[in-house]
């Protein structure tokens, strides 16, 4: 619980970015303070390996600044989903729904075996439309998203709700407010 507050105390929410009128909370404040990183990647190494987790899916961009990490710890693959246009290789894409227009994430085809237990890391989850998207890569490959891990839950979004609708478990170390 210290480490939790500790981690919290680092974050910062920043007024009109990206559009006016939009509250931003920033992570990059956290990745500074080396103490706060460590601990919040020791605490989903804590609490993920044991549980027999084959691959660690980011999601770009900030996906990637703590999915690395908590893979090697746990001694899982890590694999890159990433915004169209990026991934070299042959991919799948998965459309999805954002609060103006739509956005996609891709993932190569053959980074991920049936049968095999994912764990899906961002920074934050809002309205939980990211993270299903992710999912849904995941699970057409054949594996089974066991859960998915972000730092920050914006809580009034009701991404918790969207992902217990999709059957997947959320865990976040911090609640917004
Ligand atoms: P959702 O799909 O749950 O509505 O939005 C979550 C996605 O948008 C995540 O990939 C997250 O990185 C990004 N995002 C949306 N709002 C914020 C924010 O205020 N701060 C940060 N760090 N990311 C955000």
């Amino acid at each position: 619980a210290d480490r939790i507050k500790a981690i919290k105390s680092t974050l910062r929410v920043v007024p009109d970015f990206p559009k006016p009128g939009m509250l931003f909370l920033d992570i990059t404040t956290l990745l500074l303070d080396p103490k706060a990183f460590k601990d919040t990647i020791d605490l989903f190494v804590e609490r993920y390996k044991q549980k027999d987790i084959s691959v660690v899916a980011g999601i770009e961009a900030r996906g990637f600044m703590f999915g690395p990490a908590i893979a090697l710890a746990i001694g899982a693959k890590f694999v890159p989903l990433r915004k169209p246009k990026k991934l070299p290789g042959e991919v799948i894409s998965e459309k999805y729904v954002l609060e103006y227009g739509t956005d996609c994430l891709e993932m190569h085809v053959g980074a991920v075996e049936r049968g095999e237990r994912a764990l899906v890391v961002d920074d934050l989850v809002a309205t939980g439309g990211t993270l299903c998207a992710a999912m849904n890569l995941l699970e057409r490959a054949g594996a089974m998203v066991v859960e998915c891990a972000c730092v920050v839950e914006v809580p009034d979004l009701k991404g918790r709700e969207r992902l217990r609708l999709h059957g997947t478990p959320l865990y976040v170390l911090i609640e917004s407010q």
